[in-house]
């Protein structure tokens, strides 16, 4: 499932097929994919101009000329596939998934006016798109109560200490609550929680200010860290055509139950927290 950092890497490449391009031809091969797509959503966007591509929490944005903006979340398994004017056979863009996309499970193609082809494959078809008003964006239920970007100027330890003030709930739920922080997955949840050596267990209103300070700051470096990856293995797609996969490598402590930990050679343990896995040192997390 694409967390904040597998989004912002899908922006930054589809920013150069997009932005500045105009839509010159819009196909759409089933007219939902987990809600129904906007209505007249062809007309709307066939002709209109992209502007800025954006991301806010896990939502692309890209700003069109016709006054509204196109969004769209790739659920679990949403992914963008550039086929390039001068060579379609190639995709670009797509780093994330050793297998080339079942053509079945393409429902949304997007042609510019250079000729690039992005296609939005889901398999599962988790994902959602919509056309928002730009000036009413804010207001959209999508976004109406989502907290600050972590990598924004709000999102610090002054503001999780305000966010988790008299809270019993554990600070890894607190974490995945989108109106205290937009866009952070488990993945990353379970990395920030291991490196800033926080308990997930542990009530969130009950951290000290200094500890939030660091959890803050480990949660945006993680983030930072990530983004930076995909950014080089975005470049190492484009250059090759090589397989390559999530991140994983990377993760100090998400999905490496049983191994030792990097921190005191001790096991992984794996608990569940409202439904969910989290990965966690029992000795270095407190
Ligand atoms: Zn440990």
């Amino acid at each position: 499932m694409p967390e904040l950092p597998e989004v912002e890497t899908v922006r930054r490449g589809l920013e150069p097929v997009l932005a500045g391009r105009r839509l010159r031809r819009i196909e759409t091969r089933r007219s939902d994919l987990r809600f129904p797509l906007p209505r007249r959503f062809r007309e709307r966007l066939e002709g209109a101009r992209v502007g800025r591509l954006d991301r806010r929490a896990k939502f692309l944005l890209a700003e069109l000329d016709t006054g509204e903006v196109f969004v769209s979340h790739l659920g679990m398994s949403g992914r963008y596939v550039v086929h390039p004017a001068e060579a379609p056979e190639r995709a670009l863009g797509d780093p994330y998934f050793a297998a080339p996309p079942d053509p079945a499970h393409t429902h949304v193609v997007f042609e510019t006016d250079r000729g690039d082809r992005i296609e939005y494959n889901d398999p599962r078809r988790f994902g959602y798109m919509d056309l928002v008003a730009a000036d009413a964006i804010g207001l959209h239920p999508w976004f109406l109560d989502l907290g600050p970007e972590p990598l924004g100027g709000v999102f610090s330890g002054e503001h999780l200490s305000e966010a988790f003030k008299g809270k019993q709930q554990s600070v890894k739920s607190a974490l995945l609550d989108q109106r205290v922080v937009a866009g952070l997955g488990n993945i990353y949840v379970c990395e920030a929680l291991f490196r800033a050596r926080v308990d997930p267990r542990r009530p969130a209103g009950r951290i000290a200010r200094p500890r939030l300070d660091r959890l803050a700051q480990t949660v945006r470096d993680v983030l930072l860290e990530a983004i930076e990856a995909g950014g080089s293995s975005l470049r190492d797609y484009a250059r090759t055509d090589g397989a390559l996969g999530y991140f994983q490598h990377r993760f100090q402590i998400y999905d490496r139950e049983s191994e030792p930990c990097v921190n005191c050679g001790r096991k992984i343990h794996r608990i569940t927290q409202a439904g969910r896995s989290t990965f966690c040192c029992v000795h270095c997390q407190r």
